[in-house]
């Protein structure tokens, strides 16, 4: 089980980038280009770093607000050559350690310790097929998006088995609170690598980042299986023949690597597939990561905002992605951003689109 360092730990690479202060995560970092307040940028983060560490600074509320704002979602780290997601996440932990949670997320931390989920488990699906599948908080929060996802997965003779779970804690993790994590892996760690599935297909990407990552389990995001099902049997279709981008998510793309196989499924389904500037590796995120939408959601939305004009600037109407939190997170934004500027783009999930192709 891997345990995080202290903040102390990373001292040298935070007096690096103090002494380079070169700057090349900050233009594109999707929390500065909405601030545009240097604080909040990685270089900023690092310089708050360095008060923690010298005690220039004292652990403060407007201090863990600062951390807050940070959506873990590793484009600075794109653009470095330091650690810069477990250096900020060490940051956060010093905050906990030190007497200054923040109170929101404390609060799911506990929920999580006394529920073993995050939110309230609207869907409860038995199945009992042959691929153990993780299903994960939110999307057992969503009844609707996770009877499409299975139904697709049915459909493509990929039929799961799904067990009781709990939540697999990277919020709990990714805000600071270790000691609780380690609790959570515990849970966790009962019903999973006791049933010894050689892999496990998941359907949210933070949950399969989490559980690759953190429990050295063998995952893999179920729109790869699908790819390989939809080119192993070389499925018809009925072509939908529209214009679309694609988001990636953070943790599926930039960290998993997976980029190519949402391409492929949506060039099978008949989709002519138009880039954003940003886009696979440099992909920014949807404003939905990290724990910034509990604690700040007007920035939140401003940053899928963003993301949304990036949509609107290439001229297509349609953004499509994979993922329980950047699906909901863009629909909200581009509505809001509608009622600015006069042009809706709509966000379809990925499964959604497979489900209407293979009707
Ligand atoms: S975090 Fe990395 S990219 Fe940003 S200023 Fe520091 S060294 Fe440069
Ligand atoms: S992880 Fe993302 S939001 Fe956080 S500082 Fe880096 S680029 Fe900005």
């Amino acid at each position: 089980m891997m345990k995080g360092k202290s903040l102390n730990d990373y001292t040298e690479d935070i007096y690096t980038c103090n002494r380079t202060r070169c700057g090349f995560c900050r233009e594109q970092c999707p929390v500065y280009h909405v601030k545009v307040y240097e604080t909040y940028s990685c270089r900023g983060k690092m310089l708050v770093g360095r008060g923690l560490i010298e005690k220039t600074l004292s652990p403060s509320v407007e201090i863990t607000q600062i951390l807050d704002r940070c959506l873990l979602c590793g484009l600075c780290e794109a653009r470095c050559a330091l650690n810069n997601l477990d250096i900020i996440t060490s940051m956060r932990r010093e905050m906990v350690h030190r007497g200054c949670p923040t109170p929101v997320h404390k609060g799911n931390v506990e929920r999580i310790l006394e529920e073993g989920r995050l939110l309230d488990a609207r869907a409860a699906p038995e199945r009992d097929g042959q691929f153990t599948l993780y299903v994960g908080c939110v999307y057992r929060s969503k009844p609707r998006e996770l009877a499409t996802a299975l139904s697709v997965l049915e459909r493509l003779d990929i039929h799961p088995l799904i067990a009781d779970e709990t939540c697999c804690g990277y919020i709990v993790e990714a805000t600071g609170f270790d000691k609780e994590f380690e609790m959570i892996q515990g849970q966790f760690k009962k019903t999973y690598q006791q049933m010894g599935a050689p892999e496990i297909l998941t359907l949210c990407p933070t949950c399969t980042a989490t559980l690759k990552e953190k429990y050295g389990l063998p995952v893999k995001h179920a729109i790869v299986a699908v790819a390989e099902q939809l080119r192993k049997k070389q499925q018809a279709v009925k072509p939908l023949g529209f214009r679309a981008t694609y988001h990636d998510p953070c943790h599926l793309g930039r960290m998993l690597g997976v980029f190519d196989e949402p391409r492929e499924i949506l060039r099978h389904l008949g989709i002519q597939l138009v880039e954003m500037e940003n886009y696979r590796y440099f992909s920014t995120c949807c404003g939905g990561g990290g724990g910034v939408n509990a604690v700040d959601p007007d920035l939140s939305i401003e940053i899928a905002k963003n993301r949304a004009r990036d949509a609107i600037g290439v001229g297509v109407e349609i953004i499509t992605t994979v993922c329980p939190t950047c699906e909901p997170t863009l629909l909200r934004a581009a509505g809001r951003l509608a009622g600015e500027v006069g042009t809706f783009v709509d966000v379809q999930g990925l499964w959604d689109l497979l489900d209407k192709a293979l009707d």
